[in-house]
């Protein structure tokens, strides 16, 4: 069977639970999980009633798993055990498809005995037993799934752990891929999304999603929404090529909607994932090395961003692997692509990705770049990048920083000038850049630049793309001057990326509108 897109229904009474299952059905719910351990006054002729009302709701009667989970492992109202029995064993009569049990419980004989008998009576029905670990990893997870399969070898035995780490990940992916029958496992937080994500392409038997974010019933649950619009759910299969942004915050990554926006467009059976990859160097290595044993997984390729771009150049050159020349002299990696031996292919292309916003603004080629003179605001990552690509072009560049250290170290590698910020007041530049932060949401009513230094004959530059329209833009226009925004250095790198990870090349046009759509939803 397909892995089943399920809406937990935790509601406190009746009609609170209706209005849920109708939203669930409209969202594309493809099974509803009743947690009636959220319901106020719980009885089990509450659970009958709302079964019957899932029978007459909508066109398409969907299965039904009923829940009274245990307090001890997640519930929400601390039910007596012998009701919570009594729930599950009146569900089973009623008519739900599957019953949700802890197999800690299960084993107790009292428990087992009245759920045993109301199975054999309604033999199309099934019970998933359950084991939560909210903490961390179980100390074995295999030798639990063997157990629980050993007490009820029909069951449908559902693993569930919190993930500390995305590395913490692998071993639900292990289990899934190395045992055969039903089965649900996954991980729960943020470094456990991916797992609810790709336990499609993992044959789990359902997968969780909320309604919306205030329904959520555990920690890194997505919305409906979320799987369908922003992860292409219905599209996923056994056989989708994997892709991700790692990164450390990875929420607000607007890669995963322009990529998978792509995607979706050409129709490719490509998925693009965020990894929180938190750490440094060695949790890194970590992640990568996991990903790179895993063939089956079928990750193919990588953005690198914040903080890990240095990681991925060490990774790279350490394991013998391509790295782009100007990637080495930037000293970071933006994009990895896994070879089909398994080795990689490191990149950057951050650089170019800002020189094609300035060429294709100014209507030059490359050529047009040598002796132009630029001011560079900024000494940080992005700064570095584009001063790699505007040197080795031959512009001639004066970088102004805050910390003036940082502008000098920066100058001197690739042979520019440097001064302090308070400076900008005497530059002359035919090409101004920003690569501070400064003027970025939510503090948009500042600029790095005085608006006094601003003239006609100049472009500027605002790698800042939220918002899209800066205050330095809206001034440079005042002033006359030709002005390109953030938003184009981002979609040329998406561009360029898009490009390593199919070959093909990816629509601007697509990937400037989901950026200004993900922008307005913030
Ligand atoms: P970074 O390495 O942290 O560098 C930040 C730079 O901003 C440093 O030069 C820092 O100066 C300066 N800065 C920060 N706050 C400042 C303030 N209040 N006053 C003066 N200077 C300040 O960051 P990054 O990776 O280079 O990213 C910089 C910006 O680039 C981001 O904020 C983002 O808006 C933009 N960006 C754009 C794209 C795109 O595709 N368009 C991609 C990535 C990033 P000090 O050295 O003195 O700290």
């Amino acid at each position: 069977m397909e892995t089943k897109l399920a809406v937990p229904i935790a509601a406190k009474d009746l009609d609170q639970a209706r209005q849920q299952v109708n939203a669930a059905i409209s969202a594309g719910a493809e099974l509803l999980e009743f947690r009636t351990d959220y319901l106020e006054g719980l009885s089990a002729e509450m659970v009958k009633n709302l079964i019957t009302y899932v029978k007459s709701a909508g066109d398409k009667r969907l299965p039904i798993i009923v829940t009274c989970r245990d307090q001890r492992q997640g519930g929400a109202i601390g039910y007596e055990q012998q009701l919570r029995v009594e729930v599950l064993v009146c569900a089973l009569k009623a008519g739900a498809e599957f019953i949700d049990f802890e197999y800690d419980n299960f084993i107790i004989a009292e428990n087992q005995e009245p759920i045993q008998q109301a199975l054999s009576q309604n033999p199309q029905a099934r019970l998933i037993l359950s084991a939560h670990n909210f903490e961390t990893k179980f100390p074995d997870i295999s030798k639990l799934h063997r157990d629980i399969l050993d007490v009820c070898p029909d069951a449908i035995p559902k693993l569930v752990y919190a993930a500390n780490h995305i590395n913490d990940c692998f071993e639900a992916f292990d289990l899934l891929h190395e045992t055969s029958g039903d089965k649900i496992v996954f991980c729960m937080g943020e470094a456990g999304l991916i797992s609810r994500i790709i336990a499609k392409k993992l044959n789990s038997f359902v997968t969780f999603a909320s309604i919306d974010d205030q329904s959520a019933t555990a920690p890194g649950q997505l919305t409906i929404e979320q799987f369908k619009q922003l992860y292409h759910y219905d599209d996923i299969t056994s056989e989708t090529k994997l892709f991700g942004v790692i990164a450390n915050p990875v929420g607000h990554s607007l890669s995963p909607a322009i990529h998978n926006a792509c995607f979706g467009e050409k129709s490719m059976n490509k998925l693009y994932l965020p990894l929180l990859v938190k750490g440094g160097q060695q949790e890194f290595d970590s992640f990568l090395h996991n990903v790179i044993e895993r063939k089956w997984l079928n990750f193919v390729g990588f953005s690198v961003t914040i903080p890990h771009k240095q990681s991925a150049l060490e990774f790279a050159q350490a394991n013998g692997d391509f790295v782009e020349p100007l990637a080495e002299k930037i000293g970071a990696v933006n994009t990895l692509i896994i070879g089909s031996d398994s080795k990689l292919i490191a990149y950057n292309t951050d650089y170019s990705a800002a020189l094609d916003a300035v060429t294709s603004t100014l209507g030059i080629d490359r050529d047009g770049l040598r002796g132009l003179s630029v001011t560079v605001v900024g000494a940080g990552g992005v700064a570095r990048a584009i001063v790699a690509g505007l040197s080795d072009a031959g512009a001639q560049i004066h970088i102004y920083n805050r910390t003036v250290s940082k502008a000098e170290k920066l100058a001197a590698e690739f042979s520019c000038d440097f001064a302090p910020l308070d400076d900008l007041m005497d530059m002359n530049a035919r090409l101004v850049v920003n690569c501070t932060s400064i003027g970025m949401h939510p503090n948009i009513e500042v600029t790095p630049v005085p608006q006094e230094c601003l003239k006609s004959d100049m472009a500027v530059f605002d790698t800042v793309y939220n918002p899209a329209e800066t205050l330095l833009l809206k001034q440079a226009q005042q002033a006359g001057a030709k002005t390109i925004d953030g938003i184009s250095m981002f979609v040329n790198q998406g561009l360029a990326q898009f490009k390593l990870f199919t070959d093909t090349d990816g629509s601007a046009e697509l990937m400037r509108k989901t950026i200004c759509d993900s922008l307005l939803k913030e």
